[in-house]
């Protein structure tokens, strides 16, 4: 199994799955290559693989990403190396990644795949959340805003809909997901939160 999750940035993915983890010990955390740079408090290695321009050109040349986009402006990859090497010990790979990379994943591993779209109940909460975090300047949380209109137009190729209201609420949906028990959160059981 392939944990995917995606959603608009700022809706508490990152959150989320971080509770997530400390309750479902087989998951890992699949570690992208970024050549954002590090917010304050993100480890190399741990939060993304920091790379600069050429050292993604490096990898994309070496053909050694699962599936990569570009997204708000900058470079993001899942390596296909990372991901083997994750599933080869016996763990679930959790992959925090874009709509567009959620498309390439399910087009390489089809069935294997469990995706999962997390909605913000609404925009006005999204965007407090943005500003909340305080790790963004104005311009970016405008660029994210305006993206998440277009990302939330991906939504239906995801098998489940999460909407994070409250993060307790959020994670159990995960566990239950997870466990098979998920039927109350696949997409055509869920009302459409918010319209693009
Ligand atoms: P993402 O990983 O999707 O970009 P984050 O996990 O960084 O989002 O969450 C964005 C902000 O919203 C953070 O400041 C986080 O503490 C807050 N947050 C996340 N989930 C909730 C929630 N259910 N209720 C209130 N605040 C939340
Ligand atoms: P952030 O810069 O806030 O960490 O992430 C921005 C966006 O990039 C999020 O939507 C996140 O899901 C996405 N992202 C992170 N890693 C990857 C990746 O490896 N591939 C793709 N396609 N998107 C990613």
């Amino acid at each position: 199994m392939i944990l995917l999750i995606s959603g608009p940035s700022g809706a508490g993915k990152s959150t989320v799955y971080r509770e997530l983890m400390r309750r479902e010990p087989r998951l890992v955390f699949s570690v992208s290559a970024t050549t954002r740079p590090p917010r304050e408090g993100e480890r190399d290695g741990v939060d993304y693989h920091f790379l600069s321009d050429a050292e993604f050109d490096r990898l994309l040349a070496e053909d050694a990403f699962l599936e990569w986009a570009e997204v708000h402006g900058r470079r993001y990859g899942t390596r296909q190396a990372d991901l083997d090497r994750l599933e080869a010990a016996g763990r679930i790979p959790l992959l925090d990644i874009d709509v567009q990379g959620c498309v390439q994943v399910l087009g390489e591993c089809g069935d294997r795949v469990v995706s999962v779209f997390l909605w913000p109940p609404s925009w006005s909460v999204l965007e407090d959340r943005l500003r909340g975090r305080g790790t963004d300047g104005e311009e970016t949380i405008a660029t994210r805003l305006a993206n998440a209109r277009w990302e939330v137009g991906f939504a239906d190729r995801y098998t489940y809909w999460v909407v994070n209201d409250e993060v307790d609420r959020a994670v159990a949906a995960l566990e239950a997901i997870i466990a098979g028990r998920g039927e109350p959160y696949r997409r055509e059981n869920v009302p459409r939160p918010l319209r693009p």
